[in-house]
């Protein structure tokens, strides 16, 4: 709880897009804009693929922020999360894309999951543990990404 508090009131103080994604119950928020997903000659899904998660990271940085990222981004771009791989500029409109995760099957698959199981009403904590149990047993990276929520046991 008292996690969920700070959280809001950095959410509330901080970011524009965060707070238009906290506004939002469901996926799409129209209070601002978002540019096009960035195109690079390296990229390893369609625009059909990426276009949602670019979008579901840019609405809901609170999420995406909580999962860490698998590839090597942590140490090599110092990413901080999943969130970093998507977006390099986090604190404010306009949205800056970082077109790293459009070239990265690591951080596409830790997005993918996190937006389905989201838009399955799935909490935060619970997301974060999934996405742990499926990628960090085999992982050679990961970002140092906190937890949403001390373990309760
Ligand atoms: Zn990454």
């Amino acid at each position: 709880m008292r996690v969920a508090i700070v959280l809001f009131a950095w959410v509330t103080t901080t970011a524009v897009v965060a707070v238009a994604g906290r506004s939002s119950a469901g996926h799409r928020d129209v209070t601002q804009q978002l540019p096009a997903i960035p195109r690079t000659p390296d990229a390893i899904y369609s625009e059909a693929v990426m276009a949602p998660l670019y979008e579901f990271a840019a609405r809901h940085p609170e999420t995406i922020r909580q999962m860490p990222c698998f590839c090597s981004c942590g140490s090599r771009l110092g990413h901080r999360s999943n969130l970093d791989c998507f977006i390099t500029s986090d604190s404010g409109a306009p949205v800056v894309w970082n077109p790293h995760a459009a070239e990265c099957q690591y951080c596409v698959a830790v997005a993918r999951d996190a937006k389905q199981l989201f838009e399955s009403g799935v909490a935060t904590a619970e997301i974060r543990r999934r996405i742990e149990a499926t990628y960090a047993a085999g992982a050679k990276y990961r970002t140092n990404t906190p937890h949403p929520e001390p373990e309760v046991r």
